[in-house]
């Protein structure tokens, strides 16, 4: 089976912000040695706790603006008030050594990636199991940072006008217990490598096996 090999996908994982897509992708790198994430480059401020080069890039608008102009980025969109975007090279080196790369962006991003790379692009949305449950879990988190009723309100909208774009999606896990949507998380990692186009040398493994016969 050696000169069988795997071409890398682009595993993309969108929701609104307080749906568990973190605890999703965290719990993916951490069972899989041939998964990597991307870090996005982002204007916005960096938050309590966050790592520059971990969490992401933090840059100046200028910066974001060079990096988009040289060809830098993947994809890259206005998120709100802030510009986010996808460091082309970390990608591409993944990839090319038959990784797997997680996307958390955005569906404007996927959008993009959609564009230029259908093929090894999978999909998933990732939608709260009630609106009280994502409600309780923004503001779980505002608690952190010392939000005002106004900020979560406008969380909860923000997350109403990314949810409207679920369906553009190849697939949807419904978070109503996070052990149980990493499971299905990993499913579809699991299946999507498993696609016929995807396996590098198969016309040549199939003439093998059938010679001699
Ligand atoms: P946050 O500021 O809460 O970390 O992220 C806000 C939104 O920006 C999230 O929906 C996240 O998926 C999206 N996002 C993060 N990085 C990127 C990126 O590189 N490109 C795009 N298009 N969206 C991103």
């Amino acid at each position: 089976m050696s000169e069988l090999s795997r071409r890398g996908l682009m595993y993309v994982m969108s929701s609104p912000s307080g749906a568990g897509k973190t605890t999703i992708t965290r719990a993916l790198l951490k069972t899989n040695r041939d998964v990597t994430i991307s870090i996005s480059a982002t204007t916005r401020p960096r938050r309590a706790g966050e790592v520059h080069g971990q969490d992401y890039f933090f840059v100046t608008t200028e910066d974001f603006r060079d990096m988009v102009d040289s060809g830098e980025m993947l994809e890259h969109a206005k998120v709100f008030d802030h510009y986010y975007g996808t460091p082309r090279s970390p990608v591409e080196k993944a990839l090319s050594a038959g990784k797997d790369v997680i996307f958390d962006i955005d569906w404007q991003g996927t959008q993009q990636l959609r564009e230029m790379a259908r093929e090894d692009l999978a999909t998933v949305f990732i939608l709260p199991p009630s609106r009280a449950d994502l409600e309780k879990r923004l503001r779980t988190r505002s608690q952190d940072t010392l939000e005002s009723e106004a900020d979560i309100r406008g969380r909860m909208s923000k997350a109403a006008d990314e949810m409207s774009h679920y369906s553009e999606y190849d697939y949807v896990i419904i978070n109503n217990d996070v052990e149980e949507a990493i499971r299905k998380a990993q499913l579809i990692l699991d299946a999507e490598r498993l696609k016929r186009r995807r396996i590098a040398g198969l016309s040549n493994f199939v003439r093998g096996l059938k010679e001699g016969i």
